[in-house]
């Protein structure tokens, strides 16, 4: 038989320190019960294993049990006097999942570099193996029989090697990205130029239509007189 304790945070009771009388219950089956206990448990719980946990008797009213003792159908854990009965391993548990939710907190607050700054400052403290090299290849691959402690080293190595080059691609990138503005901007002017000299041109090609008119002209009227000339010659 497997060691049976009660699933709710801050009670400590199991199957060898229990009081007499305290009975240990599974989960509800039915569904709708199980969503009742879910609602209550998932605040009261530090785990909650629907197939293996137990919830003890001290957490039902009186009017849960039937005249047997036997948990009713309908019965929903309701009593949680987290002071009645702690225990000073389960506080260590407490403990140790307050912290846990404190740097979630502060990871969720920090954003990616000063997450990054963060790391190294408290890698900084940390003294790295003086035989570091000896267990790594030039591209910062462990070599075989690599101890754990250097195998982790060396993957804080490698991700810093590849933060520094990410880096700076992304330098070059900055760099590319301004030059391409820079051309932008160039191509625009010598747009702007080209259509002023369009413009022009087309000034020009109207100056030079109307003198052709003009020309045009002055050709008919000398054709007429031309042809009067030879009118008269015959
Ligand atoms: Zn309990």
């Amino acid at each position: 038989m497997s060691h049976i304790d009660c699933a709710v945070r801050g009670c400590n009771y199991n199957i060898f320190n229990k009081p007499r009388g305290v009975t240990f219950h599974p989960c509800p089956i039915r569904s709708d019960m199980r969503n009742k206990w879910l609602q209550i448990l998932k605040t009261k719980c530090t785990v909650l294993d629907w197939n293996r946990s137990r919830i003890c008797s001290k957490h039902f009213e009186t009017k849960c049990f039937n005249i047997k003792g036997k948990l009713k159908d309908d019965a929903v854990p309701t009593l949680f006097s987290s002071a009645a009965h702690k225990h000073p391993v389960k506080q260590t548990q407490e403990t140790s999942t307050s912290s846990r939710t404190t740097v979630d907190r502060v990871l969720n607050k920090l954003t990616q570099a000063e997450l990054m700054s963060d790391i190294k400052n408290t890698l900084s403290k940390m003294k790295e193996p003086s035989n570091l090299e000896t267990y790594m290849n030039d591209d910062y691959r462990c070599k075989p029989d690599t101890p754990t402690e250097a195998q982790l080293w060396i993957l804080i190595k490698k991700q810093d090697h590849l933060n520094t080059r990410l880096m700076e691609l992304v330098v070059q990138n900055k760099k590319h990205v301004e030059l391409l503005q820079k051309n932008l901007e160039e191509a625009r002017s010598s747009k702007k130029e080209t259509e002023q000299s369009i413009e022009t041109y087309k000034y020009i090609v109207k100056c030079l239509q109307e003198k052709l008119a003009t020309l045009e002209e002055q050709i008919e009227i000398l054709t007429t007189v031309e042809s009067r000339k030879k009118k008269r010659l015959y």
